[in-house]
């Protein structure tokens, strides 16, 4: 059976690949992470053809080369030679610009860097069991640059060693929902939302009176209504293709799961009112019907 991990993986490979910037940013993340450099040639292993495959596209876009992928009875892997690609590597490995400087300068880079070095090298565990995401790296220095970007981003994730390599980690739900979301990785985010809607249910379950409790069923309910609708949004036709409006209100909602409609509208610019947001997410929901 398929780990989390794997499903998470597997399912960022089928979103949109973005701007050509994006595209380098995404294809850097990987070769960062899972790339050997030898001589003139990197070599780049997964344990996933998905990924390894989603890799040939992102060279194609980037230089037009096509690569060749190689599957053995474990793992997938291809060699690189292409001059763009060699020489932005040892751009990075000679020079002393970090990620951020060379790979990852705007906002967009950098959401798209971080979903490569998670295909790359990252972790997800099912969080059924326990919220925990990490970025494993041998290198130093790949490590401290990387947990710059993601402080850049406003993920914090603690550093660790293990076994010789270097370890970003990350326990909070929070945090991991954040990085989900900043990936695009929302099947995998929903979920993570919905246990932590029902893990604080039950725990609150005991301080508050049955008035409450009916109340908050139906915030819950309603937040779950939504958030299921823009995740059927993004698999099919993709948020950024909703009209403005109704993107800024399903982005908020993605960012704030279990807010009131009242207080979601105060994080809007200009703030909008519980029905002006109530209204938008019933259109959110009828487009979703219709897909
Ligand atoms: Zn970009």
């Amino acid at each position: 059976m398929k780990s989390f991990s794997q499903k998470t993986k597997e399912s960022l490979c089928k979103t949109a690949m973005g701007r050509p910037c994006c595209i380098d940013a995404e294809m850097m993340g990987i070769l960062i992470f899972a790339g050997r450099l030898k001589g003139n040639t990197i070599r780049v292993s997964s344990e996933s053809s998905q990924i390894m495959k989603r890799f040939a596209v992102l060279i194609k876009r980037c230089c037009g080369e096509t690569t060749l992928v190689k599957e053995s009875k474990s793992s997938c892997f291809c060699s690189i030679s292409n001059k763009k690609i060699i020489d932005m590597i040892l751009k990075y490995e000679t020079g002393s610009e970090k990620i951020s400087e060379l790979f990852a300068k705007d906002e967009c880079c950098k959401s798209a860097f971080l979903r490569g070095a998670f295909l790359g090298g990252g972790i997800i565990v099912d969080p059924n069991k326990t919220y925990n995401m990490e970025f494993i790296t041998s290198s130093e220095r790949i490590h401290r640059d990387f947990k710059e970007l993601l402080e850049e981003m406003e993920l914090d994730f603690k550093s660790a060693r293990r076994k010789g390599s270097f370890v970003l980690y990350s326990k909070s739900s929070d945090t991991v929902c954040d990085a989900l979301t900043h990936m695009g990785a929302v099947s995998a985010q929903m979920q993570i939302i919905n246990l932590r809607i029902e893990r604080e249910l039950r725990s609150d379950l005991n301080r508050v009176s049955n008035g409450e409790i009916a109340n908050m069923d139906k915030v819950f309910d309603a937040a779950a209504r939504q958030l299921a609708a823009i995740n059927k949004i993004e698999e099919t036709m993709g948020i950024r293709n909703l009209p403005d409006d109704l993107q800024e209100v399903a982005v908020a909602r993605l960012n704030n799961k279990d807010l009131s409609l009242d207080a979601l509208g105060k994080k809007l610019s200009p703030p909008l009112t519980k029905s002006g947001v109530n209204h938008r997410l019933r259109r959110i929901i009828e487009i979703a019907e219709k897909q």
